[in-house]
C-alpha cells in the first residue's frame, strides 16, 4: 500500500477541488506532453531550426536570423508575450506585470513599472499571446531575439507582425512533414519512454474505467508515437489499452462545436463517414464532446480529461463542459522537491524579514514622531532625527544583503531568469489562479496516477487565507522586487 506521503513530492498529484474517482467512469487522455512526453530541448530545436529557414526563405527575414541558437531556457511556460512592444512578461494572480525582459534583456523594476503602470493588464487583449504548452518555448525565444536583432541594426519593424510571422510560420511546421518526420523517424532522439504512464493506465483499466484517447494528431502520427512509447510495455497493441480514440480533434473547438465524427480504419488509417452514435471500441476523427458524452450515456461529472494545454484541455473543457479537468505540468517533478529543499532558506527568509519588519516600523514611529513637530523642530532634533533614520536604514541594508543572497540560493532550484512557474514573486503566478479556477487536480505526469488507487477520494488541502495563523510563521519570500520594495518606497 502506498501512503501519499511516502510518495516522492515531485510525484504527487495535487488537488484544488475534491474528485471522487470512484464516480469517474471514463477518462479521457490528451497525447502529446500528456501521455507522450518529448525531449524538450531536442524537439523545440528542431521546431527552431525550421522556423528559422521558413522565415528566411519564405518570409523574407534577413539571414542573420539564420546564425541565432536556442535556449530551451529562456520562456517558461505561464509567460505572457507582449507582442506589439517585443516584451515577455510574468504576471501575477491580479494580472500585474512582476517582471519585464524586452527582447531577451532583463528590465529593471523602475523600467518595467515605467512600461506597465496600471495595476493590471487585460489579457483578453489581442496583443497578449500566453505561453499556455512547451510547445510554444521556439516560437517564444525566436521572438525575443528577433526584437533584439532588429533593436541592435535599428531596423524599424512591426514587432506585432513580427510575431504573426513567428506564430503563424510555426503552425506550418507543425503541420507540414519535416518535424514530425523526424520525430517518427528518430524517436529515440525526440521522445522519452515512460513506462509509469503505462503502468497507470493499466492500473485505471483494471479497475474497470473507460479510457479515451483524444489528440490533435492525425492517426498516422499517434500511431508512431505510441507504438515507440506504449507498445514495449503491453502484450497487445496500444490501441487496445483504449476503449475509444480520437485523432484530429480540433480542441478546443472539440469542446466547443458539433463537428462530425469521422471512422478511421485501426491498421491503414483510411476515413470513412459514420453516421451511427459514437461507440466504444472504435477511432474516430474530428467530432465533438458533446455528442461523445450523449451518446455514451455520461454526465460531465463521470468523466476525467487530462491534458497539457492550459487552455485547450482544461479552461474550454470545464468552461464549456463542465467535465472534471486534470493539468499535467511537467516541469513540477523537479520545482516540487526544489521548494521541499528551500523550506530551510525560507525558513531563514522569514526570520530576516521579520527582523525587517520591526525596523521599518521604527522607521515610520521616528519619521512620524519627527513630522508632527516638524513646524517647530529645532536644528538638533532635525539632525538627531537624521541620524537615527541614517542607522536603521543602514541596518536594513545590511538585512537585504543577507536576504538578497538567501533568494539567490533558492531561485537557483529553478528557472534562473524567471524563478518557479507557478509563483511570480511572493503570489501566484496568473499561471496558478487558472490552474487553480479550472483544473480540478494537477500532476507532473500521467505517470504519477500509479500511486493511487483508481477508486480514490481526492480531497484539496485547507488553503491558508492572509488572516489565517500560519504554521511556520511565513512572512513571505519571491524575487528581490517583493521583498525590497517597501525599503524603495
Ligand atoms: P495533443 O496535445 O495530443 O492534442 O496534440 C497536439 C498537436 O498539436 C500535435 O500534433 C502538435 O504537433 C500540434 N501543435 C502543437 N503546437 C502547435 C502549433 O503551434 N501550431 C499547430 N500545431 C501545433
Ligand atoms: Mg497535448
Amino acid at each position: 500500500m502506498t501512503s501519499t506521503s511516502t510518495i516522492p513530492s515531485g510525484k504527487r498529484i495535487f488537488v484544488n477541488r475534491t474528485l471522487n474517482m470512484n464516480h469517474i467512469k471514463l477518462i479521457g487522455f490528451d497525447m502529446d506532453y500528456t501521455v507522450v512526453t518529448y525531449n524538450v530541448p531536442e524537439f523545440e530545436n528542431l521546431a527552431y531550426k525550421l522556423m528559422q529557414e521558413k522565415l528566411v526563405s519564405e518570409r523574407g527575414f534577413p539571414e542573420e536570423i539564420l546564425q541565432f541558437k536556442f535556449d530551451p531556457e529562456f520562456i517558461i511556460r505561464g509567460l505572457v508575450i507582449d507582442t506589439e512592444h517585443g516584451n515577455i512578461l510574468k504576471v501575477n494572480c491580479f494580472g500585474y506585470v512582476k517582471k519585464v525582459a524586452h527582447g531577451t534583456r532583463f528590465l529593471s523594476v523602475d523600467e518595467g513599472k515605467k512600461l506597465y503602470p496600471v495595476s493590471s493588464i487585460d489579457l483578453n487583449d489581442p496583443r497578449y499571446y500566453i505561453v499556455h504548452t512547451l510547445f510554444s518555448l521556439a516560437e517564444g525565444y525566436l521572438f525575443a531575439q528577433m526584437v533584439d536583432f532588429f533593436n541592435k541594426e535599428n531596423i524599424p519593424v512591426n514587432f506585432r507582425k513580427v510575431f504573426n510571422d513567428v506564430r503563424e510560420t510555426l503552425d506550418q511546421v507543425h503541420q507540414e512533414g519535416k518535424l514530425k518526420g523526424a520525430v517518427t523517424e528518430h524517436p529515440e532522439k525526440y521522445l522519452q519512454k515512460t513506462p509509469e504512464t503505462v503502468e497507470a493506465l493499466k492500473r485505471l483499466k483494471k479497475s474497470g474505467k473507460k479510457l479515451a484517447l483524444i489528440t490533435n494528431s492525425d492517426y498516422d502520427y499517434s500511431k508512431k508515437v505510441m507504438d515507440y512509447c506504449f507498445t514495449p510495455f503491453l502484450n497487445s497493441p496500444w490501441q487496445d489499452l483504449f476503449d475509444l480514440i480520437v485523432v484530429v480533434s480540433n480542441k478546443p473547438l472539440f469542446f466547443q462545436a458539433r463537428n462530425k465524427f469521422l471512422k478511421v480504419d485501426r491498421e491503414t488509417g483510411a476515413l470513412s463517414n459514420h453516421y451511427e452514435p459514437v461507440r466504444y471500441g472504435n477511432i474516430y476523427q474530428g467530432g465533438n464532446a458533446k455528442y461523445l458524452q450523449k451518446n455514451l450515456s455520461l454526465n460531465p461529472s463521470e468523466i476525467l480529461y487530462l491534458g497539457d494545454h492550459l487552455y485547450g484541455d482544461v479552461v474550454t473543457l470545464k468552461e464549456s463542459l463542465g467535465w472534471r479537468t486534470g493539468l499535467v505540468i511537467q516541469e513540477l517533478e523537479t520545482e516540487v522537491p526544489g521548494l521541499e529543499k528551500n523550506s530551510e532558506l525560507m525558513k531563514n527568509i522569514s526570520l530576516k524579514m521579520a527582523e525587517k519588519e520591526q525596523i521599518e516600523d521604527e522607521l515610520c514611529l521616528q519619521k512620524e514622531k519627527y513630522l508632527e513637530t516638524l513646524s517647530s523642530a529645532s536644528e538638533g532634533e532635525t539632525e538627531n532625527y537624521h541620524k537615527i533614520r541614517d542607522e536603521l536604514r543602514s541596518r536594513i541594508e545590511k538585512i537585504d544583503l543577507s536576504l538578497q543572497d538567501y533568494i539567490m540560493q533558492m531561485q537557483k532550484k529553478f528557472n534562473p531568469r524567471w524563478g518557479e512557474v507557478m509563483r511570480a514573486g511572493n503570489e501566484e503566478s496568473r499561471l496558478a489562479t487558472l490552474v487553480e479556477m479550472y483544473a480540478c487536480v494537477y500532476m507532473s505526469s500521467v505517470g504519477n496516477l500509479q500511486y493511487y488507487s483508481p477508486l480514490k477520494y481526492f480531497r484539496p488541502p485547507r488553503r491558508l487565507l492572509a488572516h489565517d495563523p500560519n504554521p511556520d510563521d511565513y512572512v513571505g519570500h519571491g524575487t528581490p522586487e517583493d521583498i525590497f520594495e517597501i525599503q524603495r518606497s
